[in-house]
This record gives C-alpha cells, structure tokens and sequence, in this order.
C-alpha cells in the first residue's frame, strides 16, 4: 500500500471539471422512426400553420351565420380528405365531416345534433357565432412559432409535431459510444459459482442498465485481471471505438489498483480522490481525441453514486441535452442524517407523500458495499461534511431518482 498522492477534490469541483473536458457530440439526421428518447440538436420552429386549413372540429353543417334560424338547401359535402369545390352561398349549406375542410363562403359549423333535416334541406338554430366549431388556420402552431427547442428529448408529443410538419428526419446527436470493464481478479461471470474469496461482476449489469438510462450505447468488455498488461490490451482496443471508457474497480490505493496509472499513460488524470461518501476513488482522466475516461469504484454503491454525480450528467453533455441534472424537489427528513467528517455524502432515501409534502426516510445502513440501499431508493440527499448533519424535520432539496 502506498498513500495517494492525488489531492482531495470538492464533489463540485470535480463535477465541473468532468463536465469542462467533455465535449458535445456531433449531429447526425435520423429517421424519425429512430428519434424517440434522442436528443434534438437544432430548435423546430414551424414552417406551415397547423392546421394549414380551417378544419372542422365536429361532424354537421358548415353555413354562413347571417342565414341562423333559416332553412337550407345542402349544395354540397367536404368530407376528411375530400374537400367540397364548390362555395357556401346564402341560403345554403355544405354537409361537413370532422377534419373536413370548411368550404369557401361559410363562416361555422353547426353540429348534426343541433339541426333537423328533412331531406336535402337543413334547419339551423338561431344565434349562430361565426367561427364555432372548426379549427382556423395556425389555431394549434403558428407560423415562426418554436416547437421544440434544441436540447431536448424527443418524446411522443414532440415527434407527433415533427411529423405533421413534414420532417422525416430530425437532427439529433450522436449517443455517445461508452465501452464498459469491471476490473478485479475476484470476479465471475453471473451464473457462475463463485468459489471461495470471488464475486460475481454485479457492476456490470447495474452499470450497463445505468448508462443505457443516460443515453448511452455500450460496449460490454468483460472481465480484465489484476495485471496491468493485460487491462492496458482491452482498454486500448476498446478506445478505438469508443468514446468513453468506464471501468469499475481497481482504482483505491491497494497494490492491484491498476486503473490509474493505466489512464496516466494514455492521457491525464484530472481528478483521483474526491470528497465524496460513497466514492473518493473516483478517477476521471482526458484521452486523445476527446475521449474521456471514468474510473469508478468497486464498491456496488460507490460505483452507482459516482455516476449519477459524474457520469449522467457528462453523458446528458455529449448528447446536448440542456438539463444535465436530475431535477430536485423539496423533501423533509424524517431522520437524522449524520455527517461525515471530511466528505460530502449522498444518502439514499425513500419518498412518501405526507400532507402535500415529501418525506424522506433513510434506506438504512449506507454501507457501500450495500446495495439494498439503492434498490428502491427515490432520492438522494446530499449532506455537507462537517459535524452538524441535518436534524429530522428539516427540508432539504433532493436529487429526485423516481417519484412514489
Ligand atoms: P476495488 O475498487 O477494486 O478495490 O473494489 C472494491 C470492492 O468492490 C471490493 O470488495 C470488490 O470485490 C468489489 N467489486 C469490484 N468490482 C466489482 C464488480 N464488478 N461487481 C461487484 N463488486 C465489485
Ligand atoms: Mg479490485
């Protein structure tokens, strides 16, 4: 063992640091049946009104107000898709269908269920307002309105918009391409036994849902030993396609803690200890051609909450999302959260709603090794070191993982 040698970061120092030396990633134009979940990279603003024209909300009678009350003769139909040529002179009225397009000369649409009809001739109520039931043209979008900005996740509603304007394609950016490695001579394929002394790589499948979550596509490396050669041959090779690398493991000051030095010799480590419960091995280092690199630690936990700190939010970078934080909410404690003396930690904390707030209770013991403390956690709180803690009944803004 050797002490280490890299100085203690504060957890927002590091963060923005990480975020400093990641970079967005380029634009490509995608199918807009491969967009949902991407990110857009250039703001929508509409070309065309939506409606492009006045389409009627119901199915009736399209009419000219000034004739309300009188009998009239139907000149005509404008069905959804096929429009009535013709114009709606006084004294008469063109049948309508919903989505059909309001004829030339008529100023409403009377609903089926207000008129009585006798053959070819139409009674109207009285009162008629002109401009009921049909939508006018740029009632829904207008045009030069923005409609969807750059930096957001393209979802149900947005491609919906995308389509009725006509765009096929969509210029998102490129999901960054992570290659993931769990380091350790201790560990075993899941659904292998483990003998005596190994572990199964859980890392690997909670890393790789957590990525995917981000955005990211992944590259499985596997399992590299203890032994540097070996870890230098999968990371190099993975580099060649990757954008970014994330191991787990190997990376406190024990003698098979490899990953260090490894990222020393193929770029620089910015960052190899921070002030962070669970997580001060952290390691992030820059690589040639803007790839970066993320060391996480061993520990379960340790591995998962340096990633929502560091991790996420660089991927969100990449992709160009314009929110790369979890969003917050105000919660208040339901316990009392202990300090850690030098580092800043992140509890993990269940939500439970309690007369128009949320109240925060510990997932108990906070053991980095504990994974059960994650499992089903909805937040996290982060409690400044030092020696006051946060009293139970204080609020707090938490990092929100998933609302009950
Ligand atoms: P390390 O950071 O390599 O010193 O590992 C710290 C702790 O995390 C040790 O108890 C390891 O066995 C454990 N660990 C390391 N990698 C993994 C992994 N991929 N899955 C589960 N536990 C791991
Ligand atoms: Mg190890």
């Amino acid at each position: 063992m050797r002490a280490s040698t890299y100085p203690l970061v504060e957890v927002d120092e590091a963060a923005a640091l990480v975020l400093d030396r990641t970079h967005v990633l380029g634009v490509e134009r995608v199918s807009i049946a491969e967009c949902d979940g991407r990110v857009l990279a250039e703001n929508v603003t509409a070309t065309e009104p939506l409606p492009a024209f006045p389409s009627s909300a119901v199915d009736g009678y399209a009419v000219r107000s000034e004739d309300a009350g009188k009998d009239l003769r139907v000149s005509g139909e404008s069905a959804a898709g096929r429009p009535f040529d013709g114009t709606v002179e006084p004294g008469t009225a063109a049948r309508i269908l919903t989505g059909g397009v309001v004829p030339d000369g008529a100023d409403c649409v009377v609903m089926v269920e207000d008129v009585h009809i006798r053959g070819e001739i139409v009674t109207v109520p009285a009162g008629l307002r002109p401009g009921s039931n049909f939508h006018r043209p740029g009632d829904d979008l207008r045009v030069g309105e923005l409609v969807v900005p750059a930096g957001i996740e393209l979802g149900a509603a947005e491609l919906g918009l995308c389509a009725a304007l006509g765009l096929s394609k969509l210029p998102v950016h490129r999901r960054p391409r992570v290659s993931l490695l769990s380091t350790g001579d201790e560990l075993v394929e899941v659904g292998e036994k483990p003998k005596r002394g190994q572990i199964v790589d859980s890392n690997r499948w909670a890393l790789l849902a957590a990525l995917r979550e981000a955005g990211a596509e992944v590259m499985l490396l596997g399992i590299a030993p203890d032994q540097p050669d070996a870890l230098r041959r999968v990371v190099v090779d993975a580099l060649t396609h990757a954008d970014v690398l994330v191991t787990s493991g190997g990376v406190s000051v024990g003698t098979h803690d490899l990953v260090k030095p490894l990222l020393e010799s193929l770029g620089t480590v910015h960052i190899g200890r921070v002030k962070l419960k669970p997580g001060k091995p952290f390691t992030f280092a820059s690589l040639a051609e803007g790839r970066v690199a993320f060391g996480l630690p061993g520990f379960p936990v340790s591995s998962l909450v340096t990633f929502e700190v560091f991790v996420r939010p660089a991927l969100r970078k990449m992709q160009g999302y314009s929110r790369l934080e979890r969003p917050t909410l105000p919660v208040r404690l339901a316990y009392d959260a202990r300090a850690s003396a030098d580092r800043t930690e992140y509890q993990r904390v269940t939500l439970r709603r309690e007369g128009g707030e949320l109240v925060a209770e510990t997932t108990g013991s906070q053991s980095s090794s504990r994974l059960m403390s994650l499992a089903g956690a909805h937040a996290l709180v982060r409690v400044p070191a030092g020696t006051q803690g946060i009293k139970a009944g204080s609020i707090v803004e938490a990092m929100i993982l998933a609302l009950p």
